[in-house]
């Protein structure tokens, strides 16, 4: 079957459906029983040139009876999907053995163009923490196997979580080593991806500085090209085996869209924000497309992405966006200067969040009455200051006076039990977060801040130690290694352990733990182990 025979097909069958029946609508996504696939679209499945399944599948935003599952169909992945205008009938299946001898549940969910024939089934009908394993078929062709599991119920007692969070996968910049060493992880529940997911770059050449491999694409502004872009790094076998692994909680930082942007404004201050503001539509809606999120799709340049949940009495989970809301960077947005920072920093009105946001989570913090508190957290908020010099104002250090809204928050509400946990800077890291000067300076929470997956360090080499100390608040400083971070959680104690690669631009090159920190609930602040 040609291509155009293929698209004609396909033509004929969303000529019959008409447009009613869209990929989240409850009654043919959310079936769910007992038995037998059941098949409620009346779709016609067509017959596909290819598999379709190239992208992968990952499962996400669990909660205690439901988890959401993703797909996308691509038969031509890097080339807007290749899937033509039609809406594609896909069977969902969700088991407890690996083997699919036990289905739970199951359904058919409709891929749309409109939203690049990518999948958000909710499956819900299910057991709170248990694991379970899910897939999808079209025609003949059956998708690769992923495995998630459904968070604890309300308030239940949790002997232990184990989850691992990770950010910054440029694809150009290195190896996906760490994705390789997730999907090899059996003890993994969870994993928090704290963005930068893409890079919106244009090509780099290979061979200068880290650069071991390249796209040859263009710098991504629209639909396309960020759909393309999702495709090319979900396209590596490291990734879509991680992704497959457990189930992901994701919120971007700046690279889903663009380096450094604030709010409606570009880094570029050329640009105006109602230029940029349809750049930003497109990027949310690709990250949409491509994320395992139990989010509506958004409809134009504003998309809340915030949101928590729990995992039994053991923790309740914050994830912020500190890009959407965010006033423009200060003083320029230079880094790594040494000179005293100017006055914009300290004006009035700076926000990093948003007044809303803010709210949202003081009010969620408060409330919260598990064992832990953790904050999946985008840009580094310990103190990264020399002197009166600020050293990148896109961090927390950019909007001192919210900062300080927040830590004096935490230290009237008596909350010891707050775990920030970090991406965006391509290092790993360990800081206390603390209230008052001198005398008078308390540990109110713990800042763990994770190295990039692949993205290159950003600190020259060796200056590891001179950051250490110039900055009392860091213990621990590795700028120069890639990997992700594990975090081994029960009611007494909270472990996490810094997993590094050896050389990350070799590609099947190990992993070591680098560095293991203890923090426990009643006392903030990690203990190097
Ligand atoms: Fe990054
Ligand atoms: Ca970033």
């Amino acid at each position: 079957m040609d291509r155009r025979t293929f698209l004609i097909s396909l033509g004929a069958g969303a000529g019959a459906i008409g447009l009613g029946a869209c990929s989240k609508d409850s009654s043919d996504t959310a079936a769910v029983g007992v038995g037998a696939p059941s098949t409620t679209s009346s779709l016609p499945v067509p017959t596909l040139a290819k598999d379709p399944f190239t992208l992968g599948v990952a499962s996400g935003d669990p909660d205690p009876t439901s988890v959401i599952l993703w797909t996308r169909l691509a038969m031509a992945p890097l080339d807007g999907g290749g899937m033509g205008d039609a809406q594609v009938p896909v069977q969902w299946e969700v088991a407890t053995d690996e083997s699919f001898a036990t289905i739970v549940a199951n359904g058919t969910a409709v891929a749309d163009a409109k939203w690049g024939h990518a999948l958000h089934v909710t499956a819900s009908g299910l057991e709170s923490a248990t694991r379970y394993f899910y897939r999808f078929k079209v025609g003949d062709y059956t998708s690769a196997s992923g495995r998630t599991m459904t968070t604890p119920a309300e308030k239940a007692s949790v002997d232990r979580l184990r989850f691992g969070f990770a950010s910054c996968q440029d694809w150009q910049s290195g190896y996906y080593n760490a994705h390789r060493d997730i999907a090899a992880t059996e003890n993994l529940d969870l994993l928090l991806f704290l963005g930068d997911y893409i890079y919106e770059y244009g090509a780099q050449e290979v061979g200068k500085g880290n650069t071991k491999r390249t796209h040859g694409a263009d710098e991504a502004t629209d639909l396309a090209a960020y759909r393309n872009r999702y495709a090319l790094y979900r396209s590596d076998e490291h990734l879509q085996a991680a992704q497959a692994r457990c189930a992901w909680v994701n919120i971007w930082d700046d690279h889903e869209v663009e380096n450094n942007y604030a709010g409606m404004q570009s880094e570029d201050p050329k640009i105006a924000p109602e230029t940029f503001s349809s750049r930003r539509a497109a990027a949310y809606q690709a990250w949409y497309e491509h994320t395992p999120v139990r989010l509506e799709a958004p409809t134009g340049a504003d998309y809340k992405i915030y949101r928590s949940f729990a995992w039994g009495a053991l923790a309740t989970f914050f994830m912020t966006d500190e890009r959407q809301y965010r006033t423009d960077q200060a003083c320029g947005d230079q880094t790594l200067k040494l000179t005293p920072a100017c006055d914009e920093v300290n004006s009035g009105g700076r926000t990093l969040m948003g007044p809303e946001q803010l709210a949202w989570l003081l009010d969620g913090l408060d409330t919260a009455d598990t064992t832990w508190r953790v904050w999946g957290n985008e840009v580094v908020m310990t103190p990264v200051t020399v002197g009166a010099a600020i050293l990148n104002y896109d961090q927390w250090d950019g909007y001192p006076a919210e900062r300080k809204q927040v830590l004096d928050h935490i230290k009237a509400e008596d909350i010891t039990n707050l775990v920030v946990v970090t991406g965006d800077i391509h290092l790993a890291g360990v800081g206390d977060l603390t209230v008052g000067t001198g005398e008078a300076r308390e540990v109110v929470a713990t800042e763990f801040v994770g190295t990039s997956i692949s993205s290159d360090g950003l600190l020259p080499p060796g200056t590891e130690e001179v950051v250490r100390s110039a900055v009392p608040a860091i213990k621990y400083v590795n700028s120069s290694q890639r990997g992700w971070t594990y975090c081994d959680v029960t009611a007494e104690e909270w472990i996490t352990e810094y997993r590094m690669v050896d050389d990350n631009l070799v590609d099947g090159s190990p992993l070591q733990v680098d560095a293991r920190f203890r923090v426990t609930p009643t006392v903030p602040g990690a203990i190097q182990l």
